[in-house]
């Protein structure tokens, strides 16, 4: 299972929570409707969303950014929509026309490419996220009729259990397309966190709705602050995983990275075994098809590598990898490598060159009008492996005698495996 799907199941395990607290309540009526929620937890949503804010800013993800304070003001609306409207169908209406029109802007805010914080970009961001608030404000207003078969044009009448409009699924459903189709798998990350927080975000409106007069408004707002705290934690941990993916995770090939290595280096203990793995004749390739082709296929490499050996393995830097074999592993790394080895060499990795990439022989081959071309190319790499002593050996020491049998390797012919028991 992907990192990605693994947690989207965790966060809408946990979004389950304020649904559990409303059906059963873990405390009296008495003490939800306490000050202590009312003045000092109601809080906590307002610091996390304002928290995610900056953060995503510091990043240089300005559409986190502004769904975050988006919900900042929507959190605002829901504990204060009674002091807002007096009348109770209006403040219904203004929680529908939420409903319907924040996926709606999150849709808009996430569609629009990324850019700087203060740019023409990101104010044209802003304002047509905020359209569809006054698109259907201004429907309820002058076109009550028009809204209210927009709003509620599903056959069935589902109202009696469901008071959320029926265009809120349509709504969601655009939101869901833009977050399967968002390209940046970073961003994306965050994308199915926010995602995961339809569930309390439509519990709160939900509950909003049925509990429309203000005299069980203390024990609404209760059930408001429970589901935007979960949302916001869920959102936090999202964003915290960003910057923990800048720290750990390699940026082109997105396996762990030199730093994770050293740190998991310090926690090795005796017996273990490292292997430095180094893709063969690879300034020749880069020479030949060009440094993009080049990142494409160290990709490919690193994917290949993850696949055969888990999450073992880092890249150590430029085209090289570095795997850590621990316990039982550690006796059998030679035949683990010999086997990724093997894997790597029958692999053939396509190549999808446009005509300006093409080495001229290719060319050559092919018409001027055919935009690209399929190429089948084969990649070979040279490993060395060496093993931990008892005491005798730091890691730096098994990395060093690592790298002389990948040395003696690439003598030998390269395309094979070396430990370092092997005598010459
Ligand atoms: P050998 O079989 O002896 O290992 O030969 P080699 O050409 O693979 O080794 P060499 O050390 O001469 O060259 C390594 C090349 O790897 C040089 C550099 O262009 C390429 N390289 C290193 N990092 C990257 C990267 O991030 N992207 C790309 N495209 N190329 C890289
Ligand atoms: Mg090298
Ligand atoms: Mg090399």
């Amino acid at each position: 299972m992907s990192d990605k799907a693994r947690w989207a199941g965790i966060y809408l395990l946990i979004c389950a929570i304020p649904l559990f607290v409303y059906f059963l309540p873990p405390l009296s009526p008495e003490i939800m409707s306490h000050k202590m929620f009312t003045n000092f937890l109601v809080l906590a949503p307002y610091l996390g969303l304002f928290l995610i804010a900056i953060l995503g800013w510091q990043i240089n993800q300005t559409r986190i950014f502004w769904s975050a304070l988006l919900l900042v003001g929507l959190y605002h609306f829901f504990l204060h929509s009674s002091e807002f409207f007096e009348v109770s169908t209006t403040r219904a209406r203004s929680i529908e026309i939420i409903t319907v029109s924040y996926p709606l802007a999150l849709s808009i805010i996430y569609v629009m490419r990324e850019s700087q914080l203060w740019s023409d970009k990101s104010l044209t961001r802003v304002l047509l996220g905020l359209w569809p608030f006054l698109i259907f404000i201004g429907l309820y207003n002058w076109a009550p009729a028009i809204y209210q078969n927009l709003l509620f044009w599903s056959p069935s009448n589902t109202a009696q259990l469901f008071h959320v409009p029926a265009l809120t699924i349509l709504a969601y459903g655009i939101f869901l397309l833009v977050v399967i189709f968002e390209p940046d798998s970073k961003p994306k990350s965050y994308l199915i966190a926010l995602a995961t927080t339809t569930v309390p975000f439509l519990f709160c409106a939900q509950i909003s709705l049925i509990t429309n007069d203000s005299t069980t408004n203390t024990l609404k707002n209760f059930n408001v602050i429970v589901a935007f705290s979960v949302s916001t934690g869920i959102l936090l941990h999202a964003i915290l995983r960003l910057y923990w993916q800048k720290v750990y995770l390699d940026i082109l090939t997105e396996i762990p990275n030199r730093q994770a290595l050293n740190e998991r280096l310090m926690t090795l203990q005796h017996p273990y075994a490292l292997a430095m793995i180094d893709i063969d004749h690879f300034k020749k390739f880069n020479d030949v098809y060009g440094h993009a082709q080049g990142d494409n296929v160290l990709r490919m490499v690193a994917l290949t590598l993850k696949e055969s050996l888990g999450q073992n393995v880092y890249r150590y830097g430029g085209e090289e990898f570095c795997a850590v074999f621990t316990d039982e592993q550690a006796k059998t790394a030679h035949i683990h490598m010999e086997q990724t080895r093997r894997l790597l060499e029958k692999r053939d990795f396509h190549l999808r060159l446009f005509e300006r990439e093409k080495p001229n022989f290719i060319k050559e081959l092919t018409q001027k009008s055919e935009p690209k071309v399929e190429k089948g190319v084969q990649i070979t790499v040279s490993v060395g492996v060496a093993y931990s002593i008892p005491k005798t050996k730091s890691h730096e020491e098994v990395i060093h005698s690592a790298d002389k049998s990948l040395y003696k390797a690439k003598e030998k012919g390269r395309n094979q495996v070396v430990s370092s028991e092997e005598k010459d």
